[in-house]
């Protein structure tokens, strides 16, 4: 039986994020970007509703929600304020990683005030040296007694002035690739450890930096799972937030063309509404038409998932597509708004500056298409 509704849960679930996103997050979007401060309060009221557990399991105060109705907060949250987007995706992916792999202990500990919001967690796996090619990391992490010595640094990463902590990516084993990879929970006010804000283009407000960390001593329970198992945790925790990233682009582009259709019936130029130009609607039509299909390869996605089907290549097609036909849309529609789209008055620059950002992080689109052609040509013609 082949079924494309939402079950009447994730139906009132959306209406209830479509209030939050109305009276919350649009009419504060631009103050938060141009204070270029983060939003402290607002994650808070995020995890009030739910918002920063969904993968979490309940008896650790998540919600506990499938993927599916992750990818719905994705959506809607992105309408209203794509960096927000960070408490429903980050976490996701977060939750998920800690949930599966960290002891009984870290999870009592961290998954609770995580899950509500109260403390943050940023995923650290980017270094200076190595973006796509994510297994070549040098942070290191050597075992002395009951503990694990780490030192290396981080840049690119997401919430980095603003976190309680960070799942780090460091290799145990230098000599191995991605097999030496080990994944460690690190918190940000051990001795050691130091960070660093970027001025970035766009996201402003989730505070994105670099993080150095000098001989950082760690109990050895704040391994996540097994010793270099680190880079498939990671990567299977991608093959999800992949479909959410492109959920939370289109998201704010899904609000950005209802408001351009709003403004292109209004508006009239020689004599007539913009709208009635074929020129006009036509890019409309077709963004919009690129959209529906993308997020609908992005729901089947998510399905998969909860079926427990393989889905790394939907994924990798959902994440190099969404943003671009996210930030191709919200492109056209500053230009059919007109020169006032291109103040900063409106909110359309800004959406087209943060949805930009998701077009390289969590892997950009030729690294979405070395993993697809992977599925296509087989892993002995690896691109
Ligand atoms: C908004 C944002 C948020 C981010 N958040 C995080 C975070 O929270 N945590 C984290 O760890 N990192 C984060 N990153 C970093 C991000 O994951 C990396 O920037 C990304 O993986 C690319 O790495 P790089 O910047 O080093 O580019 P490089 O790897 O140097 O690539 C440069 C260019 O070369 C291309 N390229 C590289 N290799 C190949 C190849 N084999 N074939 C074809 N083209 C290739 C790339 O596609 C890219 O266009 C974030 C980045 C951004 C922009």
């Amino acid at each position: 039986m082949l079924n494309f509704a939402f079950t009447e849960e994730q139906e009132e679930f959306r209406k209830v994020l479509k209030d939050f996103t109305k009276s919350e997050l649009l009419p504060t979007y631009m103050e938060w970007d141009r204070k270029g401060i983060f939003p402290g309060r607002l994650w808070k009221k995020m995890g009030e509703i739910g918002l920063t557990g969904l993968r979490i399991p309940a008896k650790y105060g998540g919600s506990e929600v499938d993927c599916v109705t992750t990818g719905i907060a994705a959506e809607e949250i992105g309408r209203g304020n794509f960096s927000m987007t960070a408490a429903v995706s980050s976490n996701a992916l977060i939750g998920e990683i800690i949930t599966k792999h960290a002891s009984e202990e870290m999870k009592s500990k961290w998954l609770p005030p995580f899950a509500s919001g109260e403390k943050i967690i940023g995923i650290a796996i980017t270094e200076p040296g190595s973006g796509s090619d994510a297994a070549g990391l040098k942070t290191k992490a050597e075992r002395r007694g009951d503990s694990y010595i780490i030192s290396g640094e981080k840049s690119g990463i997401t919430l980095a002035t603003v976190a309680d902590a960070f799942i780090v990516f460091a290799k145990t084993d230098p000599e191995l690739g991605s097999r030496g990879v080990s994944a460690f929970l690190i918190e940000s006010d051990r001795i050691g450890f130091d960070k660093k804000g970027y001025e970035d283009v766009g996201n402003i407000p989730t505070g994105r930096g670099s993080l150095y960390l000098d001989r950082v001593e760690i109990p050895k329970e704040n391994l996540l799972g097994e010793e270099g198992k680190g880079f498939y945790q990671v990567m299977n925790g991608f093959d999800f937030s992949r479909f959410l990233l492109g959920l939370q682009a289109l998201g704010s582009a899904y609000q950005t063309i209802e408001e351009t259709i709003e403004h292109v019936k209004t508006r009239e130029s020689f004599g007539k509404p913009l709208v009635r130009n074929q020129g006009v609607s036509f890019p409309i039509v077709e963004h919009y038409t690129q959209m529906e299909l993308v997020r609908w390869q992005c729901y089947r996605g998510l399905w998969m998932r909860d079926q427990g089907m393989t889905h790394t290549a939907e994924a990798a097609m959902c994440k190099w597509l969404g943003p671009k036909v996210s930030r191709e849309a919200i492109q056209d529609c500053l230009l059919l708004n007109g020169h006032y789209a291109y103040t900063k008055e409106m909110p359309i620059e800004q959406r087209l500056r943060d949805v930009m950002g998701m077009e390289i992080g969590d892997g950009t689109a030729q690294i979405q298409k070395i993993v697809i052609g992977k599925k296509l040509f087989g892993k002995e013609f690896k691109l």
